[in-house]
């Protein structure tokens, strides 16, 4: 049923393939570093509460951490939050998302920012989701993106039209390499935008002006005037000042490869001259709603995990176990019976492993090589579940499958750990003679497993029989 890449008996270094965008294919990963990997992801704009749809994302950068991890890397993870400079119209039209809200709201742009940051946080506290390395806001690291503007103006990449600064996307000859789009289908898709200063309709803002009718909170003096960055700058200035200038692996959803990772990559490779500046982009797919249709703003408000897990008493772990049944690269679809099946289909595995007992005995190495298999394989999260579910099943010892289990769950992220009432630690001495009792029991050798609950009794632990394998206690 699996397939192995090749037969091995530990998990170091094990071949990782990941589908690279960049690419268009299964790539081997190879970091740039032996055994170090520099991982960037896109973070929040902190304007409103995360919707199921972002948390996918987020959720499927944690297994890839995880993964890379579990395969003995040391990751040094950096996500950026955006506070300033994302207007409501991702090509540098519109209104400031976080000023808006602050008016909406009655508040100043920094509170809506703290709050929405703190909330994006519990949120991922609650899935389980382990913190980057480096949190770094664009409104801390504006000196670093006007050094940037600097240098590429130097560079010749830069013009100045009545609102800002802009990026002169015709200078680079491979603008579209990472979505591998067509200039014309570019512009079709543009024919909504008014904004007659663009010299290419793909140029993009690099520093708005502040306007000249009202007063914004957040702006900042540079030598091109009062104003704030463009929204994709800090991704590429805080990435290479934390990074350096070439690093592994940028991630985000989908909807990032056209605009947003596109120009970040375009002003990245152009800033440093030297290519590639990201070895593997890797995307997830989006969550829709019933009927494929992709979450919109007004949804994603009522998508959250306060109101459809906390408000009802359900684990918000049942949603990282769903998006786990579903491979990332692949849409999710979400509809009202979802989380009845994330909340039955996270019990369930909850009881199966409570019902092993509490000893932890052995990681079984053959079913820990399907398990590596399968993650390595491009995150086959859904094989790895059904990997899994079928050692569960299997006839090794319950003490074997919990140690195992226990051993998935350092990237499967779902705190099956915390269902076992008590963890007793046995030391091997005492788990060779429980695995010598289990053969006996199997082969109705009653003698000798009597003998050997003895032995066990002389180094101070107690053994019991029980439906679900034995149970053993320290006296
Ligand atoms: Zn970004």
């Amino acid at each position: 049923m699996f397939n192995f890449l090749k037969q091995r008996k530990t998990n170091k270094n094990s071949p990782i393939y990941l589908y690279n965008t960049l690419t268009r294919k299964k790539d081997l990963f190879e970091p740039i570093k032996a055994g170090k990997v520099g991982m960037y992801t896109c973070g929040p704009t902190v304007y409103g509460y995360p919707h199921l749809g972002n948390l996918r994302t987020y959720v499927f950068e944690d297994i890839l951490k995880r993964t890379l991890f579990y395969n003995d890397y040391k990751v040094n993870h950096v996500m950026n939050i955006t506070d300033v400079g994302h207007l409501t119209n991702d090509r540098d039209m519109g209104e400031d998302k976080v000023e808006k809200e602050a008016q909406k709201e009655g508040k100043t742009a920094w509170e809506i920012a703290e709050f929405y940051a703190k909330a994006f946080f519990d949120d991922e506290k609650y899935l389980n989701i382990i913190k980057p390395n480096i949190v770094c806001r664009a409104t801390d690291n504006i000196k670093e993106q006007i050094k940037m503007i600097q240098t590429l103006e130097k560079k010749g990449y830069t013009y100045k039209t009545s609102d800002g600064i802009y990026f002169d996307t015709s200078k680079v000859s491979d603008y579209t390499k990472l979505s591998g789009q067509h200039l014309e289908e570019l512009k079709e898709g543009a024919r909504v935008e008014i904004n007659d200063e663009k010299q290419n309709h793909t140029d993009f803002a690099l520093w708005k002006f502040s306007p000249t009718d009202s007063k914004r909170e957040m702006e900042w003096s540079s030598p091109y005037g009062i104003g704030f960055p463009g929204w994709h700058l800090e991704c590429s200035a805080m990435s290479i000042k934390y990074l350096g200038e070439q690093f592994d692996i940028h991630c985000g959803a989908v909807d990032f490869i056209n605009l947003h990772h596109t120009n970040e990559l375009a002003q990245s490779e152009s800033v440093t001259g030297k290519k590639p500046w990201v070895k593997y982009w890797i995307h997830g797919g989006f969550l829709n709603l019933d009927g494929g249709r992709k979450m919109s703003k007004s949804a994603g408000d009522v998508l959250t995990i306060s109101n459809i897990f906390l408000n009802k008493g359900i684990n918000p772990l049942a949603f990282r176990f769903l998006t786990l049944t579903t491979h990332y690269r692949k849409p999710m679809d979400w509809s009202d019976s979802s989380v009845v099946s994330a909340k039955n289909g996270y019990e369930n595995l909850l009881s199966k492993i409570s019902n092993l007992g509490n000893i932890i005995g052995k990681i079984n190495s053959q079913w820990k090589e399907k398990f590596v298999s399968s993650i390595n394989d491009d995150l086959n999260m859904p094989q790895a579940m059904a990997v899994l579910n079928e050692m569960v099943k299997s006839d090794i010892l319950p003490a074997d499958k919990l140690a195992t289990a226990l051993d998935f769950d350092k990237v499967l992220g779902l705190k099956l750990c915390e269902v076992i009432q008590k963890k007793v630690e046995i030391p091997a001495s005492v788990l060779v003679l429980v695995d010598e009792r289990e053969t006996a029991r199997k082969g109705q050798n009653w003698a000798k497993s009597d003998e050997l609950r003895d032995k066990i009794r002389e180094f101070g632990y107690e053994v019991k029989d029980t439906p679900a394998g034995q149970d053993i206690k320290k006296l």
